[in-house]
């Protein structure tokens, strides 16, 4: 059959980004979300500090009419969210003694966290780096080149882990250029990428990125971030699809929270969603206690009734590892 000659133009010059629109495009102003979704806005809480952003596509798979939704109520803001409560502050897991050079946080043997960017597409409401000073701490040139001076001279570092931020909020373009520097390295052995950015904004993995991912020379892991099954959809289940056949292994980490997903079989749903999607679970975080969250939080004794119940209805290799993160503590501490 003849080729029609212009789609062999479009296929030829790279398909252009839209991306980074529907970031800028997405919702800011809470008023306009909730009357979107046909809810009574009444309440148009601002947080000027940590402000609503969340790009439509993850909006789409939010149900009209329900002010309990488990994905709108991750991303609301709330009029309790700027009053202080005891216990909860601004770095709850120590992440600013961890820096250990810029951009870095070396805090356990082997893996070393590349701060790569602030920004993310969408902020959630419990994110434990909401206070976190990014401004001085992320990637730039001259911080690029001290952090990997560090990573060369410490030779008990194999795994490097892009976070941030997300960071495939940076282009595609600069995280080719941050691994073009890691394979300098030859002990870093593993690449890891902590990104939330396939489930909150699938149409980011582009071509180009693919075409990055299957250059890449290392062993990559790809963990997700969701906390709800309703997150999942034929658009994030395609671009899981395609990051897997780069040959990434893909691990989801969510975070235990009240009302969103503290009852079994949201979990369990999670969990089966998950595999379905390609993705097995990796952590189910217990709440960092970060300034602003106090109302998510989930007793321990409920979390241990909770994955014990996923125990009992699940394969092993579907339960997550029930963990807290601790300042000055060698790993993520299972919660036994
Ligand atoms: C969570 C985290 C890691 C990764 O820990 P794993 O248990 O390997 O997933 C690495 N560095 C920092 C600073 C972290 O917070
Ligand atoms: S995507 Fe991750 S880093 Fe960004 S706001 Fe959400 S929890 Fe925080």
């Amino acid at each position: 059959m003849d080729k029609d000659p212009d789609s062999v133009a479009r296929t030829q010059s790279p398909p252009k980004e839209h991306w980074r629109a529907q970031v800028r495009g997405g919702f800011r102003n809470p008023a306009a979300l909730l009357s979107h979704l046909g809810l009574s806005s009444a309440r148009t809480d601002e947080n000027r500090h940590f402000p609503l952003r969340i790009p439509q596509a993850f909006v789409e798979r939010m149900r009209a009419n329900d002010p309990d939704d488990p994905l709108l109520l991750q991303v609301l803001p709330d009029p309790g969210e700027t009053e202080s409560n005891s216990g909860f502050s601004l770095d709850p897991v120590g992440d600013l003694e961890s820096r250990s050079a810029p951009a870095i946080l070396h805090k356990y043997r082997g893996r070393a966290l590349i701060m790569t960017t602030g920004a993310c597409a969408v902020h959630c409401r419990y994110c434990f780096r909401q206070h976190f000073p990014y401004s001085g701490q992320t990637v730039t040139p001259r911080r690029w080149a001290t952090a990997l001076n560090y990573l060369r001279a410490q030779d008990d570092i194999d795994e490097v882990i892009f976070s941030g931020g997300d960071p495939l909020m940076l282009s595609t373009h600069q995280l080719r250029q941050l691994t073009d520097d890691l394979a300098t390295l030859p002990a870093i052995r593993r690449l890891r990428i902590h990104t939330r950015m396939p489930v909150v904004l699938p149409d980011r993995v582009t071509p180009r990125l693919l075409d990055w991912l299957t250059d890449l020379r290392l062993p990559m892991v790809i963990v997700i971030h969701a906390n709800h099954a309703q997150e999942f959809d034929a658009a994030v289940d395609q671009a899981l699809d395609q990051l897997r056949s780069c040959g990434a292994h893909l691990l989801n980490q969510a975070v235990l929270m009240r009302r969103i997903n503290d009852n079994l079989d949201d979990l369990k749903q999670l969990m089966e969603r998950g595999f379905s999607a390609g993705v097995l679970p990796y952590y189910l975080h217990q709440l960092d206690r970060v300034a602003g969250s106090a109302r998510f939080e989930v007793t321990d004794d409920r979390a241990r009734e909770l994955i014990n119940g996923l125990r009992e209805n699940l394969p092993g290799y579907l339960v997550p590892r029930l963990v807290r993160e601790e300042r000055d503590q060698p790993y993520k501490l299972p919660v036994l």
